[in-house]
């Protein structure tokens, strides 16, 4: 699957798109909420994973834009966050994200997350067929 990763920590940037790639996985990336939703709209990827703090244009911002917009609205998106802003995902902005992988993430939480993506998006296609 195509994979946006968006994240505005050089260090973390680099591993989740190890990780990505490490699952067989094509990462784009983007380092801020508006370079995240002109990557999106561009490549079209199939999952997204969002970080929540970022300068310019934040994730939920971003998260915002892409689902009110026809051609993204469809795409899953993920928050990476930490711990704490789990527990507030509702004022968050829960309505936005279609997940949450919690921060420091690991190989594992990644790559399980997309997993489920992807058989959710295999159900919805073979119930559209
Ligand atoms: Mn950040």
């Amino acid at each position: 699957m195509k994979i946006l990763i968006v994240e505005d920590n050089k260090d973390n940037l680099k591993l989740f798109k190890i990780i990505v790639e490490s699952g067989g996985h094509a990462a784009i990336l983007a380092r801020d909420g508006e370079e995240a939703v002109e990557a999106a709209k561009r490549e079209i990827p199939d999952v997204i994973l969002m970080d929540i703090q970022m300068p310019k244009m934040d994730g939920i911002e971003a998260a915002k834009i892409l689902k009110s917009e026809q051609s993204t609205a469809k795409i899953p998106i993920i928050a990476l966050t930490a711990y704490a802003m789990i527990e507030e995902r509702e004022k968050l902005g829960g309505e936005w994200f279609d997940g949450y992988i919690s921060k420091p993430a690991g190989v594992k939480d990644i790559l399980n997350v997309i997993d489920e993506m992807a058989q959710s998006l295999r159900l919805a296609t073979k119930r559209q067929k």
